[in-house]
């Protein structure tokens, strides 16, 4: 076996290589640290762990010890954190390799990767087009098969939205779930870490490896971790699946419209009962979204201040002078606006209005679901109202973006599992997503319907012509 872990390693860094110039999928290939690593497992006397030599990429948003993360912003350029996130120690814990950081949008605010001050990642199948967002590499790095599993993160739908804009399997846990500690935080109270994979069979493994309780996150959660995969038998004869049928509106477009009714009849043949469900607070989702999330990070990126990390603007000539000059050059335009938005909906006289009317809001959004799954298993909705759009079309338009984040939001504020799985391609041949919510924890319930929908059509094996 000697060798084996190194052989697959550089295949990895070779297929990475020959793509990176037309894909943009990685912000910093580790190459010398995941040689050294495969090295290490290949010599090792213990017994493989469940991950043994897998080379697995992680969003530009997740630390790891000797490799740079940037977060897709100038203010953190050159950065290098001196610990390993949660969710690294846990993989490398198993025997995976990572080979490096994939490009995501500035501190993972946006939908389509145009935010990233490197420059954006393409999607595969067409590489006019945007991967998704915010986890836009992972999932283009996925899609071109250069490596077989991902880490992204998901506040509002970035693990979800890009898995379903590339045609693969995207999976966003349960709040708290997933270890935080060494993701960089944009909205607390939303964040979790996540897989991308070609498969629901792969995401689950991965998930397993990831998921559990960590005191250094104090919203991590005591749940017992099942093996998911066992939960992957293909039946689904017991499963109901609700449609919240209104929100599927004139806004959606056609091609994904038909293939989320395609999909909703495959699962029925399959034995899964379909109903209707009413989710009669979630139009409101977006705009809760909107104030929470751009709430919770102007307080989380207050840290960026030119003293602690990053970028520091020199010829200041005092502190608040230091401060306003790095963060205006550190930050781009979308941050800023993120922080505006978020500062005045917390700022007095205005907080009542938004930030309070928000979170009440999300308390009845995530009772909608509850209330849901009172009668079904699962809810199924599209994961995105469009395929991958042109890169660069949306970015003067920000509320056109927002807008697009409609089917996903809605399980980060109820703190729900939701995964992405291919269902289909536009008449243009782009992938359609179709995506699964369930109880919180039940993800073994949400995986098995996924897995079983994949294996009864198989719209993953199709590959892009740059994989
Ligand atoms: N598109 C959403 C936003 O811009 C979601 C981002 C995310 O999940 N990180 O906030």
């Amino acid at each position: 076996m000697s060798g084996h872990v190194r052989a697959r390693v550089e295949t990895a860094l070779a297929r990475i290589a020959a793509a990176q110039p037309a894909l943009q999928a990685f912000q910093h290939v580790a190459a010398d640290r995941a040689l050294a690593r495969a090295d290490i497992l290949d010599r090792a006397d213990a017994p493989p762990g469940p991950l043994h030599g897998l080379p697995l990429a992680i969003k530009d948003n997740i630390v790891a010890r000797g490799i740079p993360t940037t977060a897709g912003s100038r203010i953190l350029e050159g950065y290098q954190s001196p610990y390993d996130a949660a969710v690294v120690e846990r993989l490398e814990a198993a025997g995976a390799v990572i080979v490096g950081t994939t490009r995501c949008d500035e501190f993972a605010m946006g939908s389509s990767t145009d935010n990233c001050a490197y420059g954006p990642a393409h999607n595969p199948w067409d590489l006019t087009r945007t991967p998704g967002g915010s986890s836009g590499g992972s999932a283009a790095a996925v899609a071109a098969s250069l490596v077989p599993i991902a880490l992204g993160s998901d506040t509002g739908g970035s693990i979800r939205q890009p898995a379903s804009l590339c045609g693969v399997v995207g999976v966003k846990p349960t709040y708290g779930r997933v270890s935080r500690y060494g993701l960089m935080a944009f909205a607390s109270s939303l964040d979790q870490i996540g897989p991308f994979a070609r498969t629901t069979r792969e995401a689950a493994a991965v998930l397993e490896v990831i998921s559990g309780h960590d005191a250094r996150d104090s919203t991590s959660a005591q749940q017992p971790v099942p093996v998911f995969v066992n939960a992957l038998t293909g039946d689904v004869r017991n499963v109901r699946i609700g449609v919240p049928r209104h929100l599927i509106t004139g806004d959606v477009d056609e091609n994904v419209r038909a293939a989320f009714d395609a999909a909703l009849s495959v699962a029925q043949s399959l034995g899964a009962e379909v109903r209707d469900v009413e989710l009669p607070n979630a139009d409101r989702g977006i705009a809760v979204y909107y104030l929470i999330a751009t709430a919770e990070a102007s307080a989380n990126l207050a840290r960026y201040d030119g003293v602690r990390y990053g970028h520091r603007a020199t010829g200041v000539t005092s502190l608040a002078d230091l401060y306003e000059r790095s963060r205006h050059d550190g930050f781009g335009a979308e941050v800023k606006r993120r922080i505006m938005l978020g500062t005045y909906v917390l700022s007095a006289g205005y907080y009542d209005a938004y930030y309070l009317k928000a979170q009440q809001m999300r308390t009845l959004i995530a009772r909608d679901f509850a209330r849901a799954f009172e009668t079904v298993d699962v809810v199924a909705l599209p994961t995105s109202p469009c395929a991958a759009f042109p890169l660069g079309e949306r970015v003067d338009n920000p509320l056109q973006m927002y807008l697009a984040d409609v089917y996903t939001v809605g399980a980060n504020l109820a703190g729900l599992p939701g995964v992405s799985v291919p269902c289909g391609f536009t008449i243009e041949g782009l992938p359609i997503g179709l995506q699964f919510i369930a109880r919180p924890w039940d993800e073994a319930t949400m995986l098995r319907t996924a897995d079983a929908y994949e294996q009864a059509t198989a719209w993953g094996e199709r590959a892009p012509a740059t994989r």
